[in-house]
């Protein structure tokens, strides 16, 4: 598609942040853009429009900024799924391993019901543990996950071989 090279072009790559030695890669620069901000949603919204998906999980907190257009475009409902001690209401939680440490998603009791069909938002995958965290809590609240979709994926750290054969989708690849 024409459009991913747009799209490619407005990923800036910040050497050594938020520490040396990671490439991060910042879509804000994208966000910029609103042509390609719109070609972005676009081939998100061409992808999930006629598959029956009833909600749009997006993570904290780049997920924040493609899942709700994305969700109201194919006329899903949005639930965020936040780090921890952010929602308000009751929740359940996973936790995850990091390089150091671990970290924790969580979702409102409620905000999904059993028998959903949901895609996973996120802007990157890298390891892959964020984005199985999250399709474990939506398997948990009874939905069906039908996908993960993410701007840009680190194929080299081969978080797809951690998503359990869930498929993934992604517009770019970076090495
Ligand atoms: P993973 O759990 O190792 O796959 O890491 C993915 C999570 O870390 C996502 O929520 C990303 O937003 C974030 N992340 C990791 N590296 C980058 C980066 O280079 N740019 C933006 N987000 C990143």
């Amino acid at each position: 598609d024409p459009r991913i090279k747009g799209i490619k072009s407005k990923i800036r790559v910040v050497p050594d942040f938020p520490k040396p030695g990671i490439m991060f890669q910042d879509i804000t620069t994208l966000l910029l853009a609103p042509n390609v901000f719109k070609d972005t949603i676009d081939l998100f919204v061409e992808r999930y429009k006629n598959k029956n998906i009833s909600v749009v999980a997006g993570i904290e907190a780049r997920g924040f900024i493609f899942g709700p257009p994305i969700a109201l475009a194919i006329g899903a409902k949005f639930v965020p799924l936040r780090k921890p001690r952010k929602l308000p209401g009751e929740v359940m939680s996973e936790e995850y391993i990091l390089e150091y440490g671990s970290d924790c998603l969580e979702m409102h009791i409620g905000a999904v019901e059993q028998g959903e069909r949901a895609l996973v938002v996120d802007d990157l995958i890298a390891t892959g543990g964020t984005l199985c965290a999250a399709m474990k809590l939506l398997e948990r609240a009874g939905a069906e996950v039908v996908e993960c979709a993410c701007l840009i994926e680190l194929p080299d750290l081969k978080g797809r071989e951690r998503l359990n054969g869930k498929p993934l989708y992604v517009l770019v690849e970076s090495h």
